[in-house]
């Protein structure tokens, strides 16, 4: 994790603590995937890197309901595609795309991506994100257009290409598919995943009513300095976490 995180982010002991924390996070984020409606049968997988085995990760098992997800659910997955913690398998999906985004980043804590109704709506429109609002700011020159669709993603090598388009930004818009998001936390890249979801359906509402205002580049820049950093990304998921530990807390287990 870079040095330049520390200062906000929780520390922790041991590698075991830290685990059962990230663990904890992801297993929320599924349950917010879940209550947002953000799950499209047996699609969509956030991921966290093990703090130990840092070319593990953490993913859902292949089939089970994201409204059901607990800590001591998830698979820990090797540079394999091997489950070697944990009950279940591994969406071979989840394995291609996030072991490579994961790889390519080593920055990257955690990733998600889903088929939510927005993001695959406007993914099929092949095109970036326009500076409408504040919000859409945190995306500003920091997402990127995964511009191919080849069918399910089976094959490592696409992956990789998914994980070259996405570069160093937090987000990539996979064409005819949905959004995928990075973030140096599971908080941040949850955070990305529903804002960016919530702006692509601001942009099509926008657009279907008239001729939107964009914000100039330069306003956008700044405001993306506000929005879009990997503090704001954090500190935006906390709401969102009280609201399911208050709601759901077996989550936890
Ligand atoms: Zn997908």
């Amino acid at each position: 994790m870079p040095d330049d995180d520390r200062w906000y982010l929780p520390s922790f002991e041991t590698a075991a603590e830290e685990r059962l924390h990230r663990k904890q996070r992801l297993a929320a984020g599924f349950r917010l995937f879940g209550k947002f409606g953000f799950e499209e049968g047996v699609a969509g997988h956030i991921t966290a890197r093990d703090p130990e085995h840092l070319d593990h990760f953490w993913v859902n098992p292949f089939g089970m309901s994201f409204r059901h997800i607990r800590a001591s659910d998830l698979i820990r997955v090797n540079a394999a595609g091997e489950v070697v913690e944990g009950e279940g398998t591994v969406n071979t999906a989840a394995f291609a795309i996030h072991s490579a985004v994961h790889a390519a980043r080593p920055d990257v804590i955690a990733a998600a991506h889903s088929h939510s109704i927005y993001g695959k709506s406007w993914s099929a429109l092949g095109r970036l994100l326009d500076p409408l609002t504040q919000d859409a700011c945190a995306f500003f020159e920091d997402h990127a257009l995964f511009d191919d669709y080849t069918g399910v993603v089976i094959d490592p090598e696409e992956g990789k290409r998914i994980a070259h388009a996405l570069g160093d930004r937090k987000a990539v818009i996979l064409r005819n598919h949905g959004l995928l998001t990075a973030g140096h936390s599971v908080d941040e890249a949850v955070w990305w995943f529903v804002t960016m979801e919530r702006t692509c359906q601001a942009q099509l509402l926008a657009q279907s009513a008239g001729t939107p205002v964009l914000i100039d580049a330069d306003m956008a820049r700044h405001t993306h300095s506000q929005v879009g950093s990997h503090v704001s990304g954090f500190v935006s998921f906390q709401p969102l976490y009280q609201t399911v530990v208050r709601e759901q807390p077996d989550f936890l287990d």
